[in-house]
């Protein structure tokens, strides 16, 4: 049975930022990680949003393997063969910091950041899969990997820190959480598209490591609560695809995933983009969508849950997920530094880590768009009858042809009269601005 003071479970964003707090502090700090190596299991669409990176390594950009930096976002409805799109394309954003949005392939970035954790001095053992936590009593001193009781498979700790993911076993068996409902987790599937910097370049029109993020509605997952991305890493597109999977199996849609994918690539909007692409990889992955409504308990004694663990994720248009992880990893080290002279990490103590996430961006951010998901499941008509509307009132006005205008207007207007509720749709929009974004 070995010991040490802090145990990690997980080596991703969450894991590491707290593993780096710890180890740039003295303190003996062992993160256990079930992949060959720190983001060989790891997947995301491509948006690492980079303030809290900054905080912990300023200026990491310039050694980090970043593919590049994100110059335009491009936000677009995907309607039956056609797209209506918005383009933000802003001179502010192609200067340092980059809004601290960069694209990133895990599988090399997370690589990198858990050297730079060692070189702090935390020890990282990758290829051990945490099974179960180890008790004394009510509260947590260490954990055990594999099925056997074996004293060599047991690590000891003053306190655990549980990052091990979307799909969290151990804070269930914690009985932090209940088990993972289909309602409170999105599949996403990506390929990584291999195509040559220059033609990226064109497509895209971006120049230098000028990087684009696409997203995509509506018709993207037809019916569904889902989107769709394209992100441009340096010779390569990240393209996928994610759906509430309860939305997938549910009313009647039996889709798979993959289907979805190869659905999203052949949209004649879309197809131009991928275009004479080789598909180097292939993943899936989940995301949370528990909603600030349905989060779980984050600590008890001698244990706290971060980053998707604990269902930190803002599913609202801006996708934050990465920066939430490392912040609450950050928040968790702060808790165990505080607490550290005292060794006291009972769930009194560790209430210092829930304070600290209440007075931040991550719990903020959640509360402020905490109805998003339920506003799009109970308001169907903004996944489907409205992005179609907009798209037959945008293509009839800028019709040319020998029809006045005026006369445009007026079809304009009683398509819209005919086909929504003005009174139904500003309560919508109110409470989109209420509680969805
Ligand atoms: C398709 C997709 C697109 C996304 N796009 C974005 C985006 O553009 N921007 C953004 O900010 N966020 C995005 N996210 C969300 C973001 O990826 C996550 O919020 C973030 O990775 C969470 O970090 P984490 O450290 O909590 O968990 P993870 O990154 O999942 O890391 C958990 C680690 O724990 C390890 N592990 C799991 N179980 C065990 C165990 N029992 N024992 C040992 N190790 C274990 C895993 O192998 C993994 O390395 C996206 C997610 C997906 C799936």
């Amino acid at each position: 049975m070995a010991e040490c003071e802090v145990i990690i479970v997980g080596a991703g964003p969450a894991g590491i930022s707290c593993g780096y707090v710890l180890a740039k502090a003295g303190v003996d700090v062992v993160i256990l990680e079930r992949g060959r190596f720190a983001g060989s299991k790891n997947m995301f669409g491509g948006i690492f949003f980079a303030d809290q990176m900054n905080k912990l390594i300023p200026d990491f950009y310039i050694d980090a393997p970043v593919e590049r930096f994100v110059a335009k976002k491009h936000y677009s409805l995907l309607i039956n063969d056609s797209e209506v799109s918005l383009n933000i394309d802003s001179e502010e954003h192609k200067k340092p910091p980059y809004n601290h949005s960069y694209i990133v392939r895990r599988s090399v970035f997370d690589k990198w950041f858990a050297e730079k954790a060692k070189e702090q001095g935390a020890t990282i053992i990758c290829g051990t899969a945490v099974t179960d936590f180890v008790w004394d009593g009510n509260k947590v001193v260490g954990v055990k990997a594999g099925t056997s009781d074996d004293p060599e498979n047991v690590l000891t700790g003053d306190v655990v820190v549980c990052g091990e993911g979307a799909n969290s076993m151990l804070s269930e068996k914690a009985g932090l959480r209940n088990r993972l409902s289909m309602r409170a987790r999105c599949i996403s599937v990506k390929e990584v598209i291999q195509l040559g910097k220059d033609v990226i370049d064109e497509r895209f029109g971006l120049t230098a490591r000028e990087g684009a993020a696409y997203e995509y509605f509506a018709d993207a997952t037809p019916g569904m609560l889902g989107d769709g991305f394209i992100y441009t890493n340096m010779d390569s597109l990240s393209v996928g695809v994610g759906v509430v999977i309860s939305e997938m199996y549910g009313a009647g849609n039996s889709a798979c995933p993959n289907e979805l994918l190869d659905r999203f690539k052949s949209h004649p909007c879309i197809r131009p983009l991928v275009k004479g692409g080789k598909t180097l990889e292939y993943s899936a992955h989940m995301i949370p969508m528990d909603g600030y409504k349905n989060l779980p308990r984050f600590y008890t004694d001698g244990l706290m849950l971060v980053g998707d663990a604990a269902g930190f994720v803002n599913n609202s248009i801006c996708h934050e997920g990465v920066n939430m992880a490392m912040a609450s990893g950050i928040m968790a080290a702060e808790t165990i530094l505080e607490n550290r002279g005292r060794r006291r990490y009972d769930a009194g103590a560790l209430r210092q880590y829930e304070r600290r996430l209440n007075n931040s961006f991550v719990l903020e951010n959640m509360k402020s768009s905490r109805d998003f998901i339920d506003i799009l499941r109970t308001h169907k008509e903004l996944l489907n009858d409205y992005p179609h509307l907009i798209k037959d009132v945008i293509t009839t006005y800028f019709e040319v042809s020998d029809v006045p205008k005026s006369s445009l207007k007026r079809d304009v207007i009683r398509m819209v009269r005919g086909r929504i509720s003005f009174v139904k749709a500003a309560r919508t929009f109110a409470a989109i601005l209420k509680g969805g974004i």
